[in-house]
């Protein structure tokens, strides 16, 4: 349940918000729409936003087709041309689209403002890709003859996004796939409907031309569903849970679509004896409670060694207890709301599921705040288990919540052990002093970021980002191996001899 289905009286007139398909801002086929509310305050109605069908889906998808070839034949340099003044507008909106973000996610403005801000360095550096997007020429084994390598678009892109990174996760998949030559259509997360819809009306301001980039709104069910399943649609990229991702690739099977899965993740920072134990507790601080724990990177677990195990808990529950927790829009808030009642459901049960686990213990935290303002969202105290076992259900699966586990270890492969056997595979970190312990983490653990001296979470926009097991498919977002996504390679011969020269068969003689 999404907390746009919660809602209670809206303080406010509410404002209404359209699609944009085919360059119009429409509503949607069934004229439906639903509310989209503050997690913090769900007294505060953000917008009426359409709830969109199958219908929706396939006129975005038509307008998509008809946009496809002018876009694809538009020269790679122009068409970067157009996303370095989307850059622009996002940098001078600023402002706005966090505070907006931070009213309709919950994390906080600061966070909000990093998410923002990825957006913008996502554009400038994949728009930088207009002037590369290399391909790349090899010897040809017949005389007088060149082989080389380009990059075609795909053609129509279905995006579908999470929630937690409202603004930041599309602009990962939108840009490279507009660079690359395609035109999408996107869904966002239900939750957050206000921040794609900032970016989609910025790539409009910013003249991208109608039909190259559609947005429908809506749920999983009505709207990512016939997304996934249209004939036209060539690739899915997808970043969400792990169960919808693989229902996802099984359907994309079914028409041979390209699809790039970015899945959950249980991380792991594992603190040695010889740390900086007051790093690692602000770092694992930032790393399991910063977004309230609603991070596919978030610090779930805390895998610290015997000998420093006492100092790092007591400092770390202290710490912990002093966090701010309240509405993200209030400077001094350091912990937010989480998404939304389910949401808040699931994390509450998982701290009861910690509770009856033999061994586990809960040092801090474990409640719904209720009291006074906290009674109008989902708000949750930051808890944090001691003593658990590496094979207790809070340490192997996603909480997606204000919740960590530390687990104690005596060698550094029993710790390397413990992060790597759970069914995700996304980031880890190692604090430590010692170079050979940090090079041997970073051989050994068995995930597709590590982090030395630092929590599990802070990806930068041109390193490759994803994961391994559980948590992808074995493609790359971010850097330039997310073009490798967007794009196909093509394989070019030119035969200039003059004659038939058959390869593997006319061997040439030295
Ligand atoms: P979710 O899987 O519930 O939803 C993700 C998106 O999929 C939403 O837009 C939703 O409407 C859509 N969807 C749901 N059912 C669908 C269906 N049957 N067909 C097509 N689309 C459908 O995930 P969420 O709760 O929004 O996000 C949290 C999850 O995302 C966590 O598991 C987190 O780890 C993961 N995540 C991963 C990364 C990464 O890069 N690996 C980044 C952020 C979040």
């Amino acid at each position: 349940m999404v907390k746009a289905k919660e809602a209670k009286k809206a303080k406010t007139s509410t404002k209404t918000f359209h699609n944009y398909i085919g360059g119009e801002w429409t509503k949607s086929a069934s004229g439906e729409s639903f509310e989209n509310l503050n997690p913090a305050d769900t007294t505060d109605v953000i917008g009426r936003f359409p709830a969109s069908n199958e219908e929706d889906v396939n006129r975005a998808v038509e307008a998509a087709k008809n946009a496809a070839t002018k876009w694809r034949r538009t020269p790679a340099p122009k068409r970067a041309e157009i996303l370095f003044r989307l850059g622009e507008i996002l940098r001078a909106n600023k402002d706005r689209f966090t505070r907006e973000m931070t009213r309709e996610m919950g994390k906080v403005t600061k966070e909000a403002g990093g998410d923002v801000q990825e957006a913008i360095d996502c554009t400038y550096y994949t728009a930088g890709e207009g002037r590369r997007l290399h391909g790349f020429t090899t010897p040809a084994e017949m005389p007088n003859k060149f082989a080389m390598c380009v990059r075609q678009p795909v053609g129509i892109c279905g995006l579908i996004t999470p929630f937690n990174f409202p603004m930041a996760i599309p602009s990962w998949k939108l840009i490279p796939a507009l660079v690359c030559g395609n035109t999408v259509v996107l869904k966002s997360g239900e939750d957050v409907p206000l921040s794609a819809l900032n970016l989609v009306k910025s790539c409009e301001e910013a003249g991208i031309p109608k039909g190259v980039v559609n947005l429908v709104n809506g749920h999983g069910a009505e709207v990512g569903a016939p997304l996934v399943g249209h004939k036209d649609v060539r690739l899915i990229s997808f970043t969400g849970s792990t169960d919808t991702g693989r229902n996802i690739a099984e359907q994309c099977a079914q028409t041979n679509k390209i699809v790039s899965l970015e899945m959950g993740g249980k991380n792991a920072i594992i603190v040695m004896d010889d740390a900086d134990v007051e790093n690692a507790v602000e770092g694992s601080l930032w790393g399991a409670f910063g977004t309230s724990g609603q991070r596919c990177t978030a610090s779930s677990r805390l895998v610290v060694h015997r000998k420093v195990y006492k100092k790092f808990c007591e400092k770390l529950v202290e710490r912990v207890k002093q966090l701010k927790v309240g509405n993200g829009l209030e400077a001094k808030t350091e912990v937010g709301p989480v998404i939304n009642q389910a949401a808040m459901e699931k994390i509450l049960g998982y701290i009861e599921i910690g509770q009856k686990e033999d061994k586990a213990k809960l040092a801090c935290g474990g409640n719904r705040l209720t009291r006074g303002d906290y009674a109008k969202g989902y708000f949750i105290e930051p808890t944090v288990f001691t003593d658990v076992a590496p094979t207790m259900r809070i340490g192997q699966e996603e909480i997606f919540g204000p919740v960590t586990s530390v687990i104690p270890f005596s060698t550094l492969d029993e710790a390397i052990d413990i992060v790597n056997n759970v069914p995700y595979g996304l980031s880890s970190a190692i604090y430590t002093q010692d170079v050979n312990q940090a090079f041997y983490a970073m051989q050994e653990l068995y995930t597709g970021i590590c982090y030395v001296n630092s929590a599990t979470i802070g990806a930068e926009v041109h390193l490759p980002f994803g994961g391994t097991k559980a948590t992808g498919n074995g493609h790359r977002e971010a850097g330039t191996q997310v073009l490798d996504i967007f794009t196909e390679w093509k394989s070019l011969y030119v035969d200039y001899s003059g004659k038939l020269q058959r390869a593997q068969i006319d061997l040439v003689e030295i």
